[in-house]
């Protein structure tokens, strides 16, 4: 059995850039609701003692098992979700510098994340991940879909799914998307 992560702050902590009526329902309707799904699909099933990363990698390109990979990955993405957002938190030196190496800095890092989350068509989601050679990258995914099945190491990731900002910012996806990058992530 899974149990949803505590929210690392306060549901209101992120006014004015995101209410925390979008908090409650993000985190307490929609992450809740995947949690419970994926605890309702594993119950009794050859998945119900296995990690959260083993039941997304053991139903990764399973037709049959689509359901489970959906709701466990959309777990894992907003674990990793409200733990990318730190009013005033910063990365650490080390992260710092290789961003500086990797991708040009913190402030071209942070145009790349807002131009790739008007690239995803539909739903989905925004990383920075560490690739299989130790190279930082900026990637998207669909939907559920998480870059551990990739060979990535997630560092963070942005939400684009409209349940994110829609209440706040409607469908203007690339203001949410800057004041994400510019002011929440913990960058
Ligand atoms: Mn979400």
């Amino acid at each position: 059995m899974f149990k949803l992560m505590e929210l690392p702050f306060k549901e209101d902590a992120l006014e004015p850039y995101i209410s925390a009526e979008t908090i409650s329902y993000h985190y307490g309707k929609h992450h809740k609701g995947y949690v419970d799904k994926t605890n309702e699909l594993i119950a009794g099933t050859e998945f119900q003692d296995l990690t959260l990363e083993e039941v997304i990698e053991q139903t990764h390109n399973y037709p049959d098992r689509q359901a489970l990979y959906n709701n466990a990955g959309q777990v894992y993405n907003h674990n990793v979700y409200w733990q990318s957002i730190g009013i005033g938190e910063r990365l650490n030196d080390d992260m710092k510098k290789k961003i500086e190496s990797d991708l040009g800095g913190t402030d071209a890092l942070k145009k790349e994340l807002a131009d790739k989350a008007m690239a995803v068509f539909g739903s989905g989601w925004v990383w920075l991940a560490e690739g299989k050679g130790g190279k930082l990258e900026v990637l998207t995914t669909k939907n559920g879909d998480t870059p551990l099945v990739l060979g990535y190491k997630p560092i963070f990731n942005m939400d684009v799914w409209e349940h994110a900002y829609y209440l706040d910012y409607q469908n203007r996806r690339k203001d949410y998307a800057e004041v994400f990058a510019a002011q929440l992530l913990k960058l």
